[in-house]
């Protein structure tokens, strides 16, 4: 209990992030004058305490949902009509008057390229028996450039492939582009227009044939190339539940399918496909069914982080974004090495970013590249949500010394 985030996403891949700073983190400390001894790193001590929280955690889902008087039947379900579903295990039916649909999504890997039953996705990242020496990983996404970062951090020979021109389409351009050059410095090998062509297996090496016929060896091929939602088999059909093009249960604002007794939420609906999203879908659904007022979620200015490494926090519109909706918009920009590398040799920069409209002063978009750039969009989220202006950011007074002063004294 618990979906993706808690077994399979977020979490565990938050103490991976974690796990596999710390090579970093020791070179930083001799900067600092600390001799670290040799030091040594277990993948299976590493799996091990992830699974034992992970097991916390789902024990905890469970004792609330019993303490809430919630009966939980482990079993899969299927739809038979609008009200009822079918328990395969179980070979019996239930029947219920409201049905929340929240299956979230499952990694999609591409059908065509022969060989990719070789690679496996991050569900299966989680468990690897043993680290790999060298691996592949496919896709320029959230997925592909964490687990990119957390390899090469754990000291796996790591290279990323991306078919378009630069990784995390989508974001603002400054930080796709700082990113990936800091990626490279770090020393995992960033190829963009990279589309893989067929994948071979003899004994434990991958051969990766690329389209222009160059060739990769590795020991592990991963592919994070997005998720699809999990409607397959599902027995929608028979409920008369409508799909979009995508296999995603087409819904309302208020979370509701075509069939008026029929809900869905999270992922399964493929609008912001992140877990506070999912909540705030699932309590605005139970506020609207059960407490007769009805809440619908807003989608807009919802902030985000790139758990890599240097991390990406954001929030609200792109500078692209910003000049397409807006036309005549400011761009304030500040790049600088953090304090805590400056007694290293690490030359990584730390990019902090503002789009402001013109006609109104209004902050549009914050973006920020660099140490705890997660934590501070989660906050510039509440100034952007209140509609702050430029002049509300410099009448700030700056907290010095912190990175975050930055976001106070551009002008
Ligand atoms: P994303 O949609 O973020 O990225 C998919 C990547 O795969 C893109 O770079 C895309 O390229 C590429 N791609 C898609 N199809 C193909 C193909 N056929 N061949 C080659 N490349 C392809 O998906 P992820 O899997 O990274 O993440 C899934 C979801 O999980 C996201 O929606 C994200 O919101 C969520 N997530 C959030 C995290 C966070 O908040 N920190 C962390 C991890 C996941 P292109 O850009 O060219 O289309």
């Amino acid at each position: 209990v618990g979906g993706t985030c808690v077994i399979r996403g977020c979490v565990p891949k938050k103490l991976f992030v974690y796990a596999s700073h710390f090579a970093e983190d020791f070179e930083i400390a001799s900067g600092f004058g600390w001799e670290v001894g040799k030091s040594s790193f277990s993948w299976k001590k590493l799996v091990a305490n992830k699974d034992r929280e992970i097991d916390r955690l789902n024990g905890i889902y469970i004792k609330n949902l019993d303490a809430a008087g919630v009966e939980i039947i482990q079993d899969r379900a299927e739809l038979r009509d609008a009200n009822t579903i079918y328990l395969v295990d179980q070979d019996r039916t239930v029947r219920a008057k409201t049905i929340l649909i929240a299956t979230g999504a499952t990694p999609f890997v591409p059908h065509n390229i022969p060989g990719a039953a070789h690679a496996i996705t991050s569900n299966e990242a989680f468990h690897l028996e043993d680290l790999p020496k060298r691996v592949v990983v496919v896709g320029g996404g959230y997925i592909a450039v964490e687990f990119a970062c957390i390899f090469n951090g754990l000291g796996v020979e790591t290279t990323l492939l991306y078919r378009g021109p630069q990784i995390l389409r989508g974001f603002d351009d400054d930080m796709r582009d700082g990113l990936a050059e800091a990626m490279i410095k770090k020393g995992i090998d960033v190829r963009t227009q990279a589309n893989v062509g067929s994948i071979e297996k003899s004994g434990d090496v991958c051969r990766v044939t690329m389209h222009d016929g160059s060739e990769i060896e590795t020991d592990l091929v991963m592919y994070a190339t997005g998720r699809v939602p999990n409607t397959i088999g599902l027995g929608l059909d028979k409920a008369g539940v409508e799909l979009d093009g995508a296999g995603a249960v087409k819904v309302d604002q208020y979370s509701r399918s075509n069939v008026s007794n029929i809900y869905a939420v999270g992922d399964v609906t493929n609008r912001v496909n992140l877990t506070p999203v999912a909540i705030r879908e699932g309590a605005a659904f139970a506020e609207t069914v059960f407490n007769d007022n009805p809440v619908s979620v807003d989608h807009s200015d919802i902030p985000s982080a790139v758990f890599s490494q240097p991390e990406i926090g954001t929030v609200g519109l792109t500078e692209a974004e910003a000049r397409e909706q807006y036309g005549e918009i400011e761009v304030f920009k500040s790049t600088f090495r953090p304090m805590k590398l400056t007694l290293t040799d690490i030359d990584e920069k730390m990019i902090m970013k503002l789009v402001v409209d013109k006609a109104t002063d209004r902050v549009l978009g914050c973006h920020i590249l660099g140490p705890d750039a997660g934590e501070m969009a989660q906050v510039l989220g509440i100034a952007v949500k209140m509609k702050a202006t430029k002049a509300d950011f410099d009448r700030t007074v700056a907290l010095h010394p912190s990175a975050a002063e930055e976001l106070v004294t551009m002008r």
